[in-house]
């Protein structure tokens, strides 16, 4: 998933916490074979190429994901969209070229993206896609997913106190007295908040800084599904706080583009909205 994941566990045994850790991060490699739409082998690719041609029975992990993704999407009237691929793919050869894509090349692509053209059997697991060109993309998603996976095995294993984070944008704490901290998404070195989390998971949807601060991005790397342009959020990032790491990677992505107005709808979770200057 082209990011670090890291697992902090505190107890006694030492060793014992160790060999539970490694099998947290055992799956997560596994989960980055399975979800990862770069790697020609994953089951994203081989459903990506072939879900059109025919229902494509795909495991549990992808299942649920695309399960919840698409409940996401219809809360987030569209906002939070894994079919935007072939959106996300113009804006990155755009980045590379310099040269933002043409209105016709964004037209074709919206033809291929939203949700809707998924089809999910709940019975046995089948998905299909209705037209060609469908890509899924779990970039919004795949980490929240496998640090929220990660922590439900150290929680199976016993462990009361960890934090496991997947790169700098999905954190989720097991137990509670786990502090952590908001950076300005362009002043890295400022802490704009601290939250303690107890048995929740916390993800940050920003602006370039948010990535990586040698990186200088022409365009912003979340593409609004709906008219196909890089988003132009009033926050200079989103933090969300939630039960479920999944789900607080996929809301970051969706309060992003569309700001309070969406967020007020979900009272469930709480987000956090730091603005530009
Ligand atoms: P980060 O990668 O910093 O954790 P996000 O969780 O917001 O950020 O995910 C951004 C990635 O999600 C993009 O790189 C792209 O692959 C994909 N993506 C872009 N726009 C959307 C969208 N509107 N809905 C779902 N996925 C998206
Ligand atoms: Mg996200």
């Amino acid at each position: 998933m082209a990011c670090e994941f890291e697992i902090i566990v505190s107890g006694e045994d030492r060793q014992g916490l160790i060999d539970i850790a490694n099998l947290a991060l055992d799956e997560i490699e596994r989960l980055d074979e399975t979800l990862s739409r770069f790697r020609p082998t994953s089951e994203v690719s081989f459903l990506n190429a072939e879900a059109a041609r025919g229902p494509v029975i795909v495991g549990p992990d992808l299942f649920e994901i695309l399960r919840v993704a698409k409940q996401v999407w219809r809360e987030t009237d569209g906002a939070f969209d894994v079919t935007a691929g072939p959106l996300v793919d113009l804006w990155r050869e755009a980045e590379q070229t310099g040269n933002p894509p043409g209105r016709q090349a964004i037209g074709e692509a919206l033809k291929n993206v939203g949700m809707a053209r998924v089809l999910l059997d709940d019975q046995t697991h089948a998905v299909t896609f209705d037209t060609q060109g469908v890509r899924i993309d779990l970039g919004a998603v795949g980490k929240g997913y496998a640090v929220g996976k990660a922590a439900s095995i150290l929680m199976e294993y016993g462990v009361e106190s960890a934090l496991v984070s997947g790169g700098k944008s999905t954190i989720q704490a097991i137990g509670s007295g786990w502090n952590v901290g908001i950076r300005h998404p362009s002043k890295l070195d400022e802490r704009v908040a601290e939250i303690a989390l107890h048995d929740q998971a916390m993800s940050t949807s920003g602006g370039p800084a948010q990535r990586d601060r040698d990186i200088e991005e022409r365009f912003e790397h979340i593409i609004d599904p709906v008219t196909g342009m890089p988003a132009r959020s009033k926050a200079a990032s989103v933090s969300v706080i939630a039960d479920d790491a999944m789900l607080s990677d996929a809301l970051a992505t969706a309060f992003y583009l569309r700001g309070r107005e969406l967020a007020k709808r979900f009272p469930e979770v709480r987000a956090i909205f730091v603005p530009f200057e």
